[in-house]
């Protein structure tokens, strides 16, 4: 089996009734594999700044960034690169940034904590700034966002990074910004936010984790975290609905992207792309060039009727099973 999808990765990601999927790699450190990837993905769905930050010693200055980024964004030029700001706090601590909370989750956590240090904030956009130039397949990604005005605030230090490298003789063009629908609050704005941005992406494993109210890395309630509940997929289909009302492009870059049944529930509910770790894609592929789109939104239809996690499963396992 593992020859076969072998053999189908350089095969377009394709229904049979010819429909096409873009599928996207997220990364975080190593940019080696980007050569083999590149004639088989469609960009860069989700780079994690916050992993190449995890390993230093302190903060990487502007010119460090600035490399780290440069090499993130020639590795897959022409190939769009969706970067986003640093995502720290939650689970994700920085050695010399400790940040200790009763309630992480819920706390100081991606934009909240850029936005409180406008300084760390401006060197990421600078350095991602300075790194597209001449290439320009960079485009910005805004964690954990949860009202407008965080956005606005963001996009005004955008501009001023702009501004600033302009009067420094460095011209930049604005790259294309997007929103993470991570926060179950962003469900209920998506025309404010539509107004403000480019492109949503959605994170589904926080968005799983806060719409279940369970700790995604908490093993006493792993078995309530579930991204095929229920009200998680029907929260995914409206999204994709609603972004197609409004014409803003939607794709998800959580573990459910990744997953053979739950990228095809995807397809089904209209996501114009998936990004996902690269051992993922295979499998993902696979599925993709054995299922029609009509079949995949039936798919979704049967999947939206049933009541419990565990159905869910059982259907989605079945009808792969058929299609194997
Ligand atoms: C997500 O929340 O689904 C996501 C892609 O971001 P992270 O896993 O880095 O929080
Ligand atoms: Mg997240």
């Amino acid at each position: 089996l593992a020859e076969v999808l072998e053999h189908e990765q350089d095969l377009p990601s394709r229904t049979p009734d010819g429909h096409d999927m873009p599928l996207m790699v997220n990364t975080g450190l190593a940019v080696e594999a980007a050569a083999s990837l590149k004639s088989r993905i469609g960009g860069v769905g989700l780079y994690r700044t916050e992993v190449p930050f995890m390993i230093t010693e302190r903060f990487p200055g502007e010119q460090e960034q600035t490399r780290l980024y440069r090499e993130q964004l020639e590795s897959f030029a022409p190939l769009p690169v969706v970067m986003r700001t640093l995502d720290i706090g939650g689970d994700k601590d920085l050695p010399y940034f400790p940040i200790e909370e009763a309630n992480p989750f819920l706390g100081w956590r991606g934009i909240r904590v850029t936005l409180d240090h406008p300084e760390v904030l401006m060197v990421q956009l600078r350095a991602m700034l300075r790194a597209s130039q001449g290439l320009d397949n960079l485009q910005v990604l805004l964690p954990m966002v949860t009202n407008v005005d965080e956005v606005d605030d963001a996009l005004k230090l955008l501009d001023r990074a702009i501004l600033e490298l302009g009067e420094e003789g460095v011209t930049v063009n604005r790259p294309r910004v997007g929103v993470m629908l991570e926060v179950p609050a962003t469900l209920y704005q998506l025309d404010a936010l539509a107004e403000r941005v480019d492109f949503f992406s959605v994170g589904s494993n926080d968005l799983t984790q806060y719409l279940l109210a369970v700790d995604r890395n908490n093993p006493r309630v792993a078995g309530l975290y579930d991204a095929c509940h229920p009200a998680v997929l029907s929260a995914m289909a409206r999204l994709a609905e609603e972004s197609a009302a409004l014409k803003m492009p939607i794709s998800v870059c959580g573990e459910l992207a990744g997953d053979p049944a739950g990228a095809l529930l995807l397809m089904g509910m209209g996501f114009n792309s998936l990004s996902m770790n690269a051992p993922s894609l295979p499998r993902v592929r696979a599925a993709i060039r054995r299922v029609p789109l009509e079949a995949a939104r039936q798919l979704v239809e049967e999947t939206l009727r049933l009541d419990s996690p565990a159905a869910v499963r059982r259907h989605l396992n079945a009808q792969l099973g058929e299609w194997q």
